[in-house]
């Protein structure tokens, strides 16, 4: 089947803006830098990439006669946020399941920034003090079968909205979006950027893109700290959703591409140079990223534009995913 040939329901404003970043460009002085701001790509709570994802994971809902959407993540979890909005838009009830990814120190960890607008939203908030991972967890089966005890029909969606089997169609669209508005730009981006944790938002687009024919580079950071398992999940999503919109080839080694080295030591925890890439490019460009995600993934394109492993002369695209509403749960880290 077509890509264009799966139902997708619009949760989204349309095309999100695609722009330079000139002045961190001029600081930099190598390639041009822009940017396409999944962060502001939807009126549901603040949106953001799983927004994205989600449009193709609701025609399967609704077909199915959910009426509980089930999801996992972390206190701060931006998915479980982005799941509880969606459902509130839709007239359906969400049961999310927090657990403690993060040993994160702040006591407003799980009361303010996204946590909170899932509250606001209307879901169901079950805290577990369960650790990080992006497996299928007991505390999650519990809560399917809660809703299913109580009556309810509930359609589970895995964290991130990765490990499904529609998942990775979202930013395979996203793809041909990018395509879309090179033209209108008159640009081509060479190599875009991509945070990476669970897995989808960049393995979609690996599919996508190995659809066109002008090749460019789709270069993953890690933010997960466990790099190996962020790579078999980016290949292994990047694969199916290549074989479920009929790319009609085998995805390369080499277009699997998943660096180390911004993530620091823990999922969620800042580094240095995530702080410092947050600082300048709010400083330079008035453009908010956050410490989980997007701080990381910046932190590796300004390193890579700097060392020119991203060429001079060349046009990159950072993907910007979204995730601010963390940010209130390290103010602490911000104050001076
Ligand atoms: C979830 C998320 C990511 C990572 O996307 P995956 O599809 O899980 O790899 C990056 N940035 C933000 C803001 C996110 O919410």
């Amino acid at each position: 089947m077509a890509l264009a040939d799966f139902p997708r329901h619009p949760l989204t404003f349309g095309p999100s803006p695609v722009h330079p970043l000139d002045r961190l460009t001029a600081h930099l002085g190598g390639a041009r830098v822009w940017a396409k701001r999944e962060d502001v790509n939807s009126g549901l709570a603040y949106g953001g990439n799983k927004t994205r994802k989600l449009e193709y994971l609701v025609p399967d809902a609704l077909a199915k006669g959910a009426d509980t959407l089930v999801s996992i993540g972390g206190y701060q979890s931006n998915h479980t946020r982005q799941v509880a909005a969606v459902a509130a838009h839709l007239g359906l009830k969400a049961v999310l399941v927090q657990e403690n990814w993060v040993d994160w120190p702040d006591p407003l960890n799980d009361r303010v920034g996204n946590i909170l607008l899932s509250r606001i939203t209307g879901a169901e908030v079950r805290l577990d003090p369960a650790g990080f991972g992006v497996g299928f967890k007991p505390s999650w089966e519990r809560a399917v079968e809660d809703v299913r005890a109580a009556g309810g029909t509930p359609y589970a969606i895995p964290a991130g909205a990765s490990d499904h089997p529609l998942g990775g169609l979202g930013f395979a669209r996203w793809a041909e979006e990018v395509r879309q508005q090179e033209e209108e730009l008159g640009v081509f981006f060479d190599t875009v950027v991509v945070c990476s944790v669970t897995g989808s938002t960049h393995a979609g687009m690996i599919a996508g893109f190995a659809a066109q024919d002008r090749p460019r580079r789709v270069i993953g950071i890690d933010a997960s700290a466990k790099l190996a398992e962020t790579r078999d999940q980016v290949e292994r999503i990047a694969r199916r959703t290549a074989e479920l919109i009929d790319l009609g080839r085998d995805l390369r080694d080499d277009e699997i591409e998943v660096l180390p080295g911004w993530a620091g030591e823990l999922y969620g925890v800042p580094v240095q140079s995530t702080l410092d890439a947050i600082r300048l490019v709010g400083r330079l460009e008035g453009v908010v990223l956050d410490t989980v995600y997007e701080g990381k993934s910046m932190a590796g394109l300004i390193d890579l534009v700097r060392d020119r492993t991203i060429p001079e002369g060349s046009n990159v695209l950072f993907a910007h995913l979204g995730g601010q509403p963390a940010l209130n749960a390290y103010s602490a880290l911000f104050r001076d």
